[in-house]
């Protein structure tokens, strides 16, 4: 008996709690502190949005057409949003200045594979920007899900929105070499929703 008033007085605090209106919870989640999970994942995606510059720059020299330049550009903002949102929350910038050196061991192994990949031939570096393009949707996709905050919810729609722009340019320079791109990260129902989608802006 004595249990089930405590839970009573619980469940009435509870549901008091949760009362405060919306916009409240947003201007607090936003002066909030990043959680480590938070932190974590803006300072791997820094060096995972110049893993993709990078790579496209190697491309872009290697192959000189214009999508690998100008997708390389779309990268470079990316690159500045997440460390706009990290100088805000006072973290240190994780990425290595210079070109194809990351400071994260897990991503230099990654860009060295899809370096030696994208030497290959023209079709394999444009496979090695969709398989980029698809890693970085599906990475985004659990930073999504580790935060509430709605400055970084903005920049992971930002640069997903981005993304998807991106890996519908490679699958159909793809597509007009004759090659069909399969998903190795996001489902292949997800991919083929992107396709569906048209292109477009993304915001600044
Ligand atoms: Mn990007
Ligand atoms: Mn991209």
């Amino acid at each position: 008996m004595k249990k089930t008033i405590i839970l009573t007085v619980l469940s009435v605090l509870l549901l008091s709690n949760c009362s405060s209106d919306d916009n409240n919870d947003i201007t607090e989640a936003e002066t909030q502190e990043l959680t480590q999970d938070e932190i974590n994942d803006l300072i791997f995606l820094r060096e995972e949005e110049k893993l993709a510059r990078d790579v496209y720059l190697h491309s872009f020299n290697t192959y000189n057409i214009a999508i690998f330049n100008n997708i390389a550009k779309s990268e470079q903002s990316h690159m500045d949003n997440v460390l706009a949102v990290m100088k805000k929350y006072n973290i240190p910038d994780s990425a290595n200045a210079e070109i194809g050196v990351f400071n994260n061991q897990e991503i230099q192994t990654i860009y060295d594979n899809l370096i030696i990949q994208s030497d290959i031939s023209l079709v394999e570096a444009l496979i090695v920007g969709a398989i980029i393009e698809d890693l970085d949707i599906n990475d985004i996709k659990d930073f999504i899900n580790n935060t509430i905050k709605p400055d970084l919810l903005s920049v992971y729609d930002k640069l997903t929105c981005g993304s998807k722009n991106h890996i519908r340019s490679y699958t159909n320079q793809l597509y007009n070499n004759d090659i069909i791109y399969t998903p190795q990260y996001i489902s292949i129902d997800y991919y083929n929703s992107i396709l569906s989608e048209t292109g477009g802006g993304c915001g600044n």
